[in-house]
């Protein structure tokens, strides 16, 4: 939980993203924000210890259980990053337009610390989101170098049978409560 690497990538004179700060608020809070960088993509991150752990989904979340969802570990998150929307500018690391696609709360289904929870590769989860809810889990996958992950929804309530597109769910039917943000295009 080091937000290290977060500072060594950025030139905060020249992006709009929150500085590297941690800070412990107490809550669990999690937030989804639809990247588009060179490519589309849909981060996933979660607070914890002072930080957002962050992950790279590329096809974005599913409420399907039977989509395994590829998500990326990336560098932890300012808990400022929470609330970042905005178009990062070229030149920088992960130039384009941001939104929040979802935000809420989750809980950890077991007992396990956050950490060693990641530690052995496997966190369940329930999320209190506006379009992401009920239990999901992410689980290591074994053998990986580039420290990827699967995000699975387990099936509940919430979970769905028909086909689940992220990127045909826009997220102003988010229901957050925000400014207007920039017009969803793609920088080159
Ligand atoms: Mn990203």
């Amino acid at each position: 939980m080091s937000l290290t690497k977060y500072k060594a990538k950025r030139n905060f004179k020249d992006t709009p993203e929150p500085e590297a700060k941690s800070e412990r608020s107490g809550k669990n809070r999690f937030v989804v924000q639809e990247h588009h960088a060179t490519r589309l993509h849909y981060d996933f991150r979660m607070e914890a210890g002072g930080v957002l752990k962050s992950w790279a989904v590329p096809k974005g979340p599913s409420m399907n259980p039977k989509d395994k969802r590829l998500a990326v570990m990336t560098e932890d998150h300012p808990v400022k990053y929470l609330n970042f929307e905005g178009t990062i500018p070229e030149g920088n690391y992960g130039a384009g337009v941001m939104h929040i696609w979802d935000t809420g709360t989750y809980e950890l289904e077991d007992e396990k610390s956050y950490k060693k929870a990641l530690e052995a590769g496997k966190v369940k989860f329930k999320l209190h989101g506006e379009k992401l809810q009920g239990t999901f889990q992410l689980v290591k996958l074994k053998n990986s170098e580039k420290n990827e992950w699967l995000l699975i929804k387990s099936s509940d309530d919430f979970s769905v049978e028909t086909a689940y597109d992220a990127t045909k769910i826009s997220h102003e039917s988010s229901g957050v409560k925000k400014k207007p943000g920039p017009k969803c295009i793609t920088l080159k």
